[in-house]
């Protein structure tokens, strides 16, 4: 326990008040309908401004393994498919190269939340030593390039490529994928690995589309507008120009710093405010890593951190990041309870005292920060930490002691109107020359509409059809009734958020197995049984369910809830294995290991 821990008291029912008013100020009706979908209206803001579209011939050959997605899922897998001696691989990507999330988010400040050295996957085999504790962009999209071109990964692969339709071919016994580049080839086994948050979203502001300055997302950062580069160089074009940006969640709080550096005046238009804690970043002692680098060293730390994380007790925390603390600082308010008095009831209470501290001292630290007594005030979170994205930086807030950066709080009401020159709010017209959208990535959307494309399985079934009430899998992975097809993805498995890429690479190594056995056997199908899929969503349910605390009605509106609103009745299946994701991490290597894959038909 930390000295401020001891120092922090708080009265405990005014802070529930509060916590609560912050809520229902935010809930609106139209909830997750309040953002404007780019895949329909204003498609423009999705083009890539960073690579240009080569054209190419269609493709109409047979490969062995497709996988759709060129971010962690596809690499880590792909990887692990070659290993398994599978040589025809193809990734597709609507990316114009590997690297997903890192491929589109280039924005000045990008980094890894979590730290480097468990969220890199496949350092051990690729060698490379991350620079700092938390790396930024360009140093991971590296990364992914690295691993794209030691696994041989780029020799089929098709960038720039959108699927637009898979469909199962019974009779040869493999799947055709459909693109807009007129391919229709076809692969015998196919992976899915399309990430959570791909598909950038705009707040729906009335006027938004009148505006006659510049403006982009952020996941679509305009250089040629701005100067500068990804690494962090000056965007000297905006020496004389006045930017807002809207939305102010972890996109926002890694590139307001460099905004605030460089744009003549800074409008950051805030509806909520994150909390921010301390990032601690520092560079990596080459020294130091060699020392730690021994064989089998990541999956230590993977396991160390998951293990931290979920709660359980280890000797040493080797990562000592703000994820863990919190869970530390839980454990150890937990711990404080004499052994009969460890009801659930009174677990989550001591829980939730851990946070009213944690949330406290994040509180302070604005208020030690920002010289400007109001702004101080208005960059305060009030809700638990888990009920919106908690983000971890040592600039965010220096940044509103530039004297020309403004912070305009709406007060949780949002930016009221948007003109031909200006962002309007609470009746005051801000002008500006640019508009920067740091309005997140659509989600909570049914799968199939995110990943832009449905897949026929056996008998005709489309995957819409199939997860109409809700996501059916075994581990996440297998789908029945869509043989030879695999999810690389959290949910229904360890549904680890704190680190996503553990998951990934989990079921990259899952896969690459199954490869393994199906060339070893002869056989051409691996399709999961009706009923070990049952059993698995029937075991799933035996948990407490959504346990994220994010997910709670007493939270502020956000992702993580459904914009306040109810989830449905199916939001029970967006969860993960009873026990946690240490637990599930230690069943799959058994179940691999026993070598049957249990629940698998091998035809
Ligand atoms: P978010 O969805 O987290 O944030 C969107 C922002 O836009 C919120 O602040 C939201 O306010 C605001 N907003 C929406 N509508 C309006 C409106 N009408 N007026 C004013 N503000 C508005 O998007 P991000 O891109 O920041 O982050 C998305 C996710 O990406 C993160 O949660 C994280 O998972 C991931 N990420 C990870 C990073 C990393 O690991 N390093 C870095 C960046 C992102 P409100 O909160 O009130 O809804």
């Amino acid at each position: 326990m930390t000295a401020s821990e001891h120092a922090i008291t708080v009265d405990k029912e005014a802070l529930k008040r509060k916590y609560m008013a912050e809520r229902l100020k935010r809930l609106r009706p139209d909830g997750p309908n309040q953002y404007i979908r780019l895949r329909d209206q204003l498609s423009y803001y999705l083009e890539d401004p960073y690579t240009p579209r080569v054209e190419r011939e269609p493709k109409t050959d047979h490969v062995t393994f497709t996988f759709i997605g060129g971010g962690f899922a596809g690499l880590v897998t792909g990887a692990r498919v070659k290993e398994a001696g599978i040589d025809s691989v193809r990734i597709l990507d609507k990316g114009g190269d590997f690297g997903g999330t890192w491929y589109w988010n280039r924005y000045p400040g990008a980094q890894c939340d979590t730290a480097s050295y468990i969220y890199m996957p496949l350092l051990e085999e690729t060698g490379h030593m991350p620079t700092e504790k938390y790396a930024h962009a360009p140093e991971i999209l590296e990364h992914c390039q690295r691993i794209g071109k030691q696994f041989g990964l780029y020799e089929h692969a098709l960038f720039h490529t959108e699927v637009k339709h898979v469909e199962w071919l019974e009779d040869r016994q493999c799947w055709r994928v459909h693109t807009d580049r007129g391919d229709a080839f076809t692969t015998q086994y196919l992976g899915m690995g399309t990430g959570p948050l791909h598909v950038p979203k705009l707040p729906g502001i009335p006027g938004i589309e009148t505006f006659k300055g510049h403006s982009f997302h952020t996941s679509r950062w305009d250089y040629n507008y701005t100067g500068g580069d990804p690494a962090g160089a000056p965007m000297t074009n905006l020496a004389d120009k006045r930017v807002g940006i809207i939305g102010t969640g972890a996109t926002s709080v890694q590139c307001v710093p460099y905004l605030a550096r460089d744009c003549q005046r800074l409008y950051v238009f805030q509806r909520t405010p994150s909390s921010v804690d301390v990032r601690n970043n520092h560079p990596t002692d080459p020294e130091w890593f060699k020392e730690i680098a021994t064989p089998g060293w990541q999956d230590r730390w993977l396991e160390n951190f998951t293990a931290n994380q979920t709660g359980n007790i280890t000797e040493v925390d080797l990562v000592m990041d703000g994820w863990t603390d919190l869970s530390r600082r839980i454990r150890s308010q937990i711990n404080k309870l004499p052994p009969e008095d460890r009801t659930p009831e009174k677990m989550l209470a001591a829980a939730e005292d851990a946070d009213f501290a944690k949330m406290e001292e994040i509180r302070r630290r604005v208020d030690s920060i920002v010289e400007d007594e109001d702004t101080a005030q208005k960059l305060k979170a009030w809700y638990r930490q888990l009920c919106k994205r908690p983000c971890f930086h040592d600039e965010y807030l220096d940044a509103y002691n530039e004297p020309s950066t403004v912070l305009v709080d709406t007060d949780g009401k949002g930016v009221e109107r948007i003109t031909e020159n200006a962002v309007v709010v609470d009746g005051v017209e801000y002008e500006v020359d640019c508009i920067i959208y740091a309005s997140g990535f659509e989600t909570g959307t049914p799968f199939t509409d995110r990943a832009g494309y449905d897949v026929v399985g056996r008998n005709g079934v489309q995957l819409s059809d199939y997860w109409a009430n809700g996501m059916r899998t075994k581990h996440g992975v297998h789908i029945h009734g869509f043989p030879n097809l695999f999810m690389v993805q959290p949910t229904q498995g360890a549904n680890l958020i704190s680190n996503i890429p553990h998951n990934l690479t989990e079921a990259g190594k899952t896969i690459g197995m199954i490869m393994r056995h199906a060339q070893e056997t002869g056989a051409q199908e691996v399709e999961v049984t009706k009923e070990a899929e049952d059993a698995w969503l029937e075991l799933l349910k035996t948990g407490a369910g959504r346990r994220m605390i994010g997910a709670s009605p007493d939270c502020v509106p956000g992702y993580y809830n459904n914009e306040g609103h109810p989830p449905g009745p199916h939001a029970w299946l967006s969860i993960g294995y009873p026990d946690g994701a240490m637990a599930y991490f230690r069943y799959l290597k058994q179940w691999r290991e026993r070598g049957d894959f249990e629940g698998l038909e091998f035809r």
